[in-house]
């Protein structure tokens, strides 16, 4: 996150963005030996929303990691991304001949106020490859250097925070929960200066696209008709093709993007996790989680708990993500308008309905979640109250939420022992509860062990706990030691498979240790 005198204004940068003398990519790198089949959608088709800018370049790369199934996933040759052809490109010292490397513009809510001009100051689109399953995705560089966008910002990001985001990314991807994913994280052999100063690092990025609610809203601020019409015609030909040529296709394109976040939300508490920093520019259209900064999984289950070190009035608390992503969508409702047929009805009335829907939509969403998480796939009248007492029970006892879920299925098969442990003086009240659970899990008409493994097939037993994370991180930045990182990411690429040599991993932290718990932002 930037700090405060962060938020300055630069209409004047926003006039060079088309034009102007950034619109020419500055100090271009070096051509690149290897060839990545690039093609450049956003670049040809939504002139005005971008800054061209070329990636400063690293004085001494060393890659860190390359994701070689992603890279698989993408058509590329992981071993010709790992050569010293491939190393130059994801550090910026080479920019592969079809790719046209940008910044994108966008505006933002933050933290409820409204900044005209965000923009990428520390990221740069490469440029767009069709996947192996004829997908549309986007290659990105994370801390490549200054943009016309970065303000006061070095456009750098630190090893730490890459390599958070590489972890947090690969392990939400590895749950079943849509993200933007690393294909690569690079030291680059610089300095970044931050409180201290601290090794500089690239995360490659891979992404549906990097359109978010903030870019419809730095048009819509601008009041520039023509512009946004071509914005949503384009966000609608990449992620719902379906609704060109319908009647009111941005009303729908809302509607998508509402049902999207709905079913994201969802997903993300089903595992804990909090964003931390859902401003506006750091929420898809694609429905993707993106931009892990201060983000966190919870251990004991608690709606307040928050871990980010600006979010002091736990506006993006773990239970506040969904009024936030509806807070959000009506932001998005509003830069819509003028593009939303009046059709018999005002477009305020017609978009604000869809909004307001997104309780409804979240609320069934998370109720699947909640079936899913006590093993029942058939739906009955009283599964929400039997899952919201559990959590009520989690809450008052503190006990931890994914091993809370994860041990129900060794309850399933008639061992209670690891649930009464994990609840401890709390043991009467669990045994309440799971009377009634057995009750409502003797409908569905499944065995013991296919009750235990459709529970363990929808409960992770790894997640990425805050102190493992830490740990993983200090080794890498304070002794060049990714053996941590490399043994954490392993686990948590297979969260739902028990490996008894890391059991380690699976267990919450101190309580002390959580109470402290805080995140940064700072990529
Ligand atoms: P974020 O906190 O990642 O959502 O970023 C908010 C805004 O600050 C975005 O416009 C970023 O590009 C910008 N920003 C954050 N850190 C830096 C940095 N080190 N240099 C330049 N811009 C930055
Ligand atoms: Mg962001």
């Amino acid at each position: 996150m930037p700090p405060a005198n962060y938020t300055l204004n630069l209409e004047t940068e926003l006039q060079t963005t088309a034009t102007g003398p950034n619109d020419q990519p500055s100090d271009p790198a070096s051509p690149a030996a290897l060839h990545m089949p690039f093609d450049n959608s956003y670049a040809r088709e939504l002139e005005g929303l971008y800054a061209r800018s070329n990636p400063a370049g690293s004085p001494a790369p060393r890659l860190l990691r390359l994701n070689r199934e992603l890279a698989d996933e993408l058509g590329l040759d992981a071993d010709e991304m790992s050569s010293a052809a491939g190393l130059a490109v994801l550090a910026g010292n080479a920019v592969p001949a079809q790719a046209q490397p940008l910044a994108q513009a966008y505006a933002g809510h933050q933290f409820g106020s409204f900044s005209r001009q965000l923009g990428d100051g520390r990221a740069l689109l490469l440029g767009e490859l069709i996947d192996r399953c004829g997908r549309r995705r986007d290659i990105a560089l994370k801390g490549s250097g200054r943009t016309p966008f970065s303000r006061r910002g070095d456009g750098k990001a630190a090893l730490g925070p890459v390599l958070r985001e590489y972890l947090m990314g690969e392990a939400m991807h590895a749950l079943g929960i849509p993200t933007t994913r690393a294909l690569a994280a690079v030291a680059t052999g610089a300095t970044v200066q931050r409180e201290q100063l601290l090794p500089g690092a690239i995360l490659t990025r891979v992404a549906a696209s990097h359109l978010r609610v903030g870019t419809f809203e730095y048009i819509a601020a601008r009041d520039d008709q023509a512009l946004l019409r071509r914005l949503a015609d384009y966000a609608i030909a990449r992620h719902d093709a379906a609704l060109a040529g319908t009647p009111d296709p941005y009303l729908g394109l809302l509607q998508a993007v509402a049902e999207r976040q709905a079913s994201l939300v969802a997903r993300w508490m089903g595992v804990g996790f909090i964003h931390g920093v859902m401003n506006t520019d750091n929420m898809t259209i694609s429905g993707e989680t993106i931009d892990y900064g201060p983000c966190a999984f919870m251990e004991h289950f608690d709606p307040e708990a928050v871990f980010s070190s600006i979010d002091t009035s736990g506006r993006y608390a773990y239970g506040n993500q969904p009024a936030i992503a509806q807070w959000n969508l009506a932001r998005l409702a509003e830069a819509l308008l003028t593009l939303i047929d009046a059709d018999g009805e005002p477009a305020e009335q017609r978009a604000g309905a869809v909004v307001q829907a997104f309780a409804e939509h979240f609320d069934f969403h998370w109720t699947t979640v909640l079936r899913l998480k006590l093993g029942l796939d058939d739906a009955s009248g009283g599964d929400r109250a039997l899952a919201d007492d559990y959590l009520t029970l989690l809450r008052r006892h503190r006990i931890d939420f994914t091993l809370a879920f994860a041990r129900l299925a060794d309850a399933a098969q008639g061992n209670n022992t690891p649930l009464r442990t994990l609840f401890g003086g709390a043991a009467a009240a669990l045994e309440l509860w799971l009377k009634r659970w057995r009750e409502r899990t003797l409908a569905i008409g499944k065995s013991p062990d296919e009750l235990a493994a459709a529970l363990r097939s929808a409960n992770p037993i790894y997640i990425p706990r805050n102190h493992h994370v830490e740990s993983a991180l200090a080794a890498a930045v304070e002794r060049d030691d990714l053996a941590p990182f490399e043994r954490l990411l392993r686990v948590l690429q297979h969260p739902f498979d028990e490996h008894a040599a890391d059991s380690a991993l699976a267990e919450p932290a101190p309580a002390e240790q959580t109470e402290n718990y805080r995140t940064f932002c700072g990529t």
